[in-house]
């Protein structure tokens, strides 16, 4: 028997152009895995992913994941489907449920067929949103959902995303698909726009251009940011993971903070305010509360606070998160400060 090479480990990343999805792809790539990403480009961007186009062993799809004849053969390709394309975002949510809903589910549905018939693991990303308003903290993967009326469409992402997790865990029992469903909470870093209603780079951006930071309600609802590094490690340390698999687990940070601290420190990482308290930085006008209602549509419910409980992901992985929000807050204004002094380059936030 001859003693030929291992062959490389091959990752399908739909969503491979977005946000998590191009630093999963660059982590896998370093790790010498072949990484084929598709992406339809709808929230994601060539942008992202362009430092990794002239690797022999990245490729980059521009498609729907909901057309079989060209999801197929890619997922057949593969041994692992990493599956984090979808519809995300406050904004989006509220103003075109159609495209969440659609993506969310049909586009899941898509994948999880594909897996099936050629036999592949599935790694599904879900969300903390799924918790939907449960004032308990922190969630734990196996307690309740608590949502608003199908009348408000910031519930049909929470659903959306559910339906998801449903389907992932039903071809699993019923047709023995291994999956494992990743409910991210907020995950921060470069590279994420804030288009579609994330904070971070909302405020980053405002800050470097000198505009007041908008805060929405009082400020006092809590979140706690995971920098995108760590959620990688997370997805790669999930994925060989034999325990994993059937089961829902929280990635995220539990280093909770306001959003009124939030803006506090951001402006303190920028401007050398950091002795200033929030009170002092909003009658100075730096910091400008939005009501709920403008910001997003009439009867709009925040979250108050989304904490996770790890215990779960720990005790399987041995993963916790590493690095403190202070330092991925500096990554992201290092990423953005850039951006905004070279003229063409599209706006990534706002
Ligand atoms: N938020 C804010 N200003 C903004 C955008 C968002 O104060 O410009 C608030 C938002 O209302 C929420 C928190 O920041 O309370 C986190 O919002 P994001 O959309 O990033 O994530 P999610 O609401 O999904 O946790």
């Amino acid at each position: 028997m001859s003693n030929g090479p291992v062959p490389r480990p091959h990752v399908l990343i739909t969503g491979g152009a977005g946000f998590i999805g191009s630093h999963l792809a660059e982590a896998c790539l370093a790790a010498g895995h072949r990484v084929t990403a598709i992406d339809d480009l709808s929230t994601g961007s060539r942008h992202n992913v362009e430092q990794l186009m002239a690797d022999p062993l990245f490729r980059l799809v521009e498609d729907t994941i909901a057309d079989p004849s060209t999801l197929g053969p890619l997922v057949e390709a593969c041994d692992t489907v990493v599956h984090l394309a979808a519809a995300v975002g406050v904004d989006l949510i509220v103003h075109d449920p159609v495209r969440v809903i659609e993506c969310n589910v049909i586009g899941t549905q898509a994948v999880l067929k594909a897996a099936v018939q050629h036999g592949r693991k599935v790694l599904v990303a879900s969300s903390s949103e799924v918790y939907g308003k449960g004032a308990g903290a922190p969630f734990g993967e196996d307690d309740d959902r608590l949502l608003g009326p199908t009348t408000k469409s910031r519930w049909c992402y929470s659903t959306s995303k559910a339906a998801g997790e449903y389907l992932a865990l039903a071809y699993h029992r019923q047709q023995g698909l291994p999956v494992v469903v990743m409910r991210f909470f907020n995950t921060v870093g470069p590279r994420q726009t804030g288009r579609y209603g994330m904070v971070v780079p909302r405020l980053v951006a405002q800050a470097l251009a000198g505009e007041p930071l908008t805060v929405y309600g009082d400020g006092r609802q809590s979140r706690c940011f995971c920098d995108v590094n760590d959620v990688v490690r997370a997805i790669l340390a999930l994925a060989t993971c034999p325990a994993a698999v059937g089961q829902v687990v929280n990635v995220g940070s539990t280093e909770e903070v306001t959003i009124l601290e939030l803006a506090r420190r951001i402006l303190a990482l920028l401007g050398g305010d950091g002795a200033t308290d929030a009170g002092g930085l909003l009658a100075r006008g730096l910091i400008r509360l939005v009501p709920f209602e403008s910001a997003y549509e009439s009867g709009f419910e925040d979250m108050l606070r989304r904490v996770p409980d790890i215990r779960k992901i720990t005790l399987l992985t041995g993963w916790t998160p590493g690095l403190p929000l202070d330092e991925t807050l500096r990554r992201v204004v290092t990423w953005l400060a850039p951006a905004r002094l070279i003229p063409g380059r599209p706006a990534e936030v706002g």
